[in-house]
């Protein structure tokens, strides 16, 4: 058990548990797009991590860039404000958007719809964690590392207002709080 700001936080899944189904999507994006050069594009902040560990494994020909949408403040949803920094040319590219973990899907579905003006050649999803049944988009989530159940989670990249980013497992609110 540990404590952030004024919540207590469990751990719920281990590092080598999450670079195992990174290893995993890794493998899956290499077969993918074995004869392409492929446009990957991390959503800051939480999928700093996860980035690093899809690009130590994918050994093949890519491009990296990193985009930001604000759109999350501690425990609660909020709404979307805009897509900041893509500075690449993506038309005719193969994108695929690496995100930290999709909730609602309000992020990606705005992410993918913006990235498609750019007329790329495909625009795919790959996302760490996945919270099924909070989901209720109508668009395909190419590639998931690990679903997990309607709980916040922090760790591994993701924070709760500013702290946890550094903690290499991931933790879930704590039932006892
Ligand atoms: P969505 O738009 O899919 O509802 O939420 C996406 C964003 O909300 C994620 O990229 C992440 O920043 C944040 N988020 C959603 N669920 C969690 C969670 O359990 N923990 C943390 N730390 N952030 C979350
Ligand atoms: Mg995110």
């Amino acid at each position: 058990m540990i404590t952030i700001h004024d919540k207590k936080f469990e751990v719920y899944i281990t590092e080598s548990e999450i670079e195992f189904a990174i290893e995993k999507i890794t493998q899956k994006l290499f077969d993918d797009f074995q004869d392409e050069t492929p446009v990957f594009i991390g959503v800051l902040n939480g999928s700093f991590r996860f980035v690093a560990q899809v690009i130590k494994n994918y050994n093949n020909n890519c491009t990296i860039s990193f985009v930001k949408v604000a759109s999350y403040h501690g425990t609660e949803n909020a709404a979307i404000e805009n897509l900041i920094g893509l500075n690449e040319d993506i038309k005719d590219k193969h994108v695929i958007i690496l995100e930290d973990i999709v909730d609602t899907g309000n992020t990606v579905e705005y992410l993918k719809a913006e990235l498609k003006k750019q007329e790329p050649k495909s625009v795919k999803i790959a996302t760490l964690f996945f919270k099924p049944d909070v989901f209720k988009k109508d668009i395909k989530i190419d590639y998931v590392g690990i679903r997990i159940q309607d709980k916040f989670i922090v760790g591994y990249g993701l924070d709760y207002d500013g702290l946890g980013r550094n903690l290499n497992d991931v933790y879930a609110l704590s039932e006892n709080n």
